[in-house]
């Protein structure tokens, strides 16, 4: 294989910037540009070693350097690796890295790095995704399970299944092909109850993908309401901070706002709309219209009312916007003369099959942000936001796979109640056997790790 070669560290001036080295020739090309005082030559240096020297180009210094070496298979991606911790200036990045090309490197693909760490069989695919994840992770729930991801752990749960699988596999198949010395008596009860056993696993993962995606991503929610109900002020109430712009004039926040904060370890991506009502204004017309789609994409609506007013059938209009959506309504405002009750907001409910949770909030004195925030929370993980010891399947090619392997499962089961031959069951073990393969990447195409990898930053 080609050695590669990238910067890993991201181009702008800083005290170190990083150029890693992969492959086959990674040490003999160092070599051909890097020189210690001791003159010693990194193809004579004990592995795991760091060399300070210089990077030359012909007779002239390019860079003072410390240079790590990490020789197959102990590496990252199991070949040699040479880093070269170089000064973060862009020019000087750029200059050692083209050395290493005029030298026998070639450039790295995306994500080339951990695809080599995976193809040399040091990580499996839940892992390498989870590196991306890692590094993309917005909040500690989030970095968490990446982490559990990189450690392994998916990769021993379906690994412990597909030896099950496997095992039962193996036992048809014996039995057909030697009829006289081996009974498939009772197997099939006891095939029953270990397939439902794996269903309850599976099911358990399947259902994970949901608060998975939800710490990868962040909650996605839409701060709506009617002009000057306190939107702005919740939002900067929730930031903590003067972000959005609050004044007193009717429908300053024209246009929508995003922010994103973590809130005890969930990120939620805020998006504050303008007010909705009626507008002739086009500038507002857009942000009404802004407002829309951002309650179409939202995972959770804020509706802000202002509880020194009465409910109008403007309420109504917002109400018929939000129905079917997780939301809270905070009644806002709440240090002032209360004109709106619980019961007066909800009666406006009255003709939608979900209602909201009711709050009353402060964005003045802050009364309300905790519960605020529990309640979120509480919507989104049902008070289960430990995250303990279990792992939460983060992205949607691992869910599919198990949605395939569990109706290959729900065959089998099936097949069993229907009293099919024992070579029907094992054609549904082996599609399940396989869609779980595919998750750790023991049965998968080319095309399907080329894209993956494609999808990660450079030098990585
Ligand atoms: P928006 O149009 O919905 O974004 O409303 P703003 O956040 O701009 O607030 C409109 C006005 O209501 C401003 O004068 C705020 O200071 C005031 N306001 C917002 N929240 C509260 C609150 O909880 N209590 C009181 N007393 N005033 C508030």
């Amino acid at each position: 294989m080609d050695t590669i070669a990238a910067i890993c560290t991201a181009l702008s001036p800083s005290g170190i910037g990083i150029i890693r080295v992969s492959g086959e020739s990674a040490i003999e090309i160092t070599d051909k540009i890097f020189k210690s005082p001791d003159k010693k030559t990194l193809a004579d240096s004990k592995t795991h070693t760091i060399h300070y020297g210089h990077i030359f180009d012909g007779d002239e210094i390019i860079d003072e350097v410390l240079v790590m070496l990490m020789k197959a298979p102990r590496s990252y991606t199991m070949e040699d690796v040479v880093e070269i911790d170089c000064h973060g200036g862009i020019l000087v990045l750029r200059k050692v890295f083209n050395l290493l090309l005029n030298n026998g490197c070639r450039p790295s693909e995306p994500g080339e790095f951990t695809k080599r760490a995976f193809l040399n069989g040091r990580i499996d695919l839940t892992g390498a995704e989870a590196v991306m994840d890692l590094i993309s992770s917005k909040s500690e729930l989030a970095r968490k399970n990446s982490i559990s991801h990189l450690n392994g752990k998916m990769y021993s749960i379906i690994k412990e299944i597909r030896e099950n699988i496997l095992y039962y596999i193996a036992n048809i198949e014996a039995c057909l092909d030697d009829p006289e010395h081996m009974s498939l008596d009772g197997f099939e009860d006891e095939l029953e109850v270990k397939l439902k056993e794996i269903r309850v696993k599976i099911e358990a993962l399947i259902k994970s993908y949901d608060s998975g995606k939800i710490i990868k991503e962040g909650i996605n929610t839409a701060i709506v309401g009617k002009p000057n109900a306190g939107k702005s002020s919740i939002l900067n109430m929730i930031l903590n901070e003067e972000r959005a712009i609050v004044t007193e004039i009717e429908g300053t926040t024209r246009d929508t706002l995003e922010e994103t904060i973590d809130i005890g370890g969930i990120t939620l991506n805020l998006v504050d709309t303008a007010g909705i009502h009626d507008s002739e204004d086009v500038v507002e017309k857009i942000g009404i219209e802004r407002a829309k789609s951002a309650i179409e994409k939202a995972d959770l609506v804020l509706y802000v009312t202002d509880s020194s007013k009465d409910p109008d059938n403007m309420d109504d209009q917002i109400i018929s916007l939000i129905e079917g959506k997780k939301s809270i309504c905070l009644m806002n405002k709440s240090d002032l003369q209360r004109e709106m009750t619980k019961q007066e907001i909800n009666a406006h409910f009255e003709d939608c099959e979900t209602r909201p949770v009711f709050l009353y909030t402060s964005a003045k004195t802050g009364e309300g942000k905790e519960e605020l925030f529990n309640t979120i929370k509480e919507l989104f993980f049902e008070g289960q936001l430990s995250f303990n010891d279990e792992i939460m399947v983060s992205n949607l090619r691992q869910k599919n796979n198990l949605v395939d392997a569990d109706a290959s499962i729900c065959k089998v089961l099936e097949s069993i109640e229907n009293g099919m031959p024992e070579d029907f069951l094992s054609i549904d073990l082996m599609s399940a056997y396989a869609s779980l393969g595919e998750i750790i990447g023991e049965e998968v195409n080319d095309d399907l790790v080329d894209k993956i990898f494609s999808e990660f930053c450079m030098g990585k």
